[in-house]
């Protein structure tokens, strides 16, 4: 991680995190920090960071791309991540934080909830995951079947 990730809090000037553990507050802080490292507008412009029941974290950034529907999701990078690199893809918790461009982190970094298609892809691997998004109160976590009631099946 660079110096200048490596001091971003987790959510500094943009909500309170008080209802979030050490452990989901370091989370933000690293996906804050990657995207602020990676950050490349139109290329990349979200990061994200999960960890798993067995304690495993992982980072990743977004892809953008050309042809916009090609953009892959910087969850599923970070999914990715995890299935590559340990195999594990048992998320506990998962976090997005959206880069709005500008130079300071305090504004330009937001906590952003999962769109519908990392939703699923979530739900799919990881049925009892929790997602930290961001609330009229601040981060909270929030179970992912709340964020996708009568998910897709396919059995
Ligand atoms: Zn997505």
């Amino acid at each position: 991680m660079s110096a200048r990730g490596a001091g971003l809090a987790p959510d500094r000037g943009a909500g309170m995190t008080t209802g979030l553990s050490d452990a989901d507050q370091e989370l933000v802080r690293l996906a804050r920090a990657i995207i602020w490292q990676r950050y490349r507008p139109g290329w990349h412009v979200v990061g994200a960071a999960l960890r798993t029941r067995a304690g495993r974290v992982f980072t990743g950034v977004h892809l953008e791309a050309y042809v916009g529907r090609i953009a892959i999701c910087a969850e599923a990078v970070t999914l990715g991540r995890a299935a590559t690199e340990a195999g594990d893809t048992d998320i506990e918790t998962i976090v997005a934080v959206r880069h709005a461009g500008g130079h300071d982190p305090g504004t330009a970094l937001k906590v952003a909830a999962p769109c519908g298609m990392c939703r699923e892809m979530i739900a799919d691997y990881s049925p009892a995951a929790a997602v930290i998004v961001p609330s009229a109160n601040g981060l909270v976590r929030k179970p992912i079947a709340w964020l996708l009631p009568d998910k897709y099946v396919r059995d």
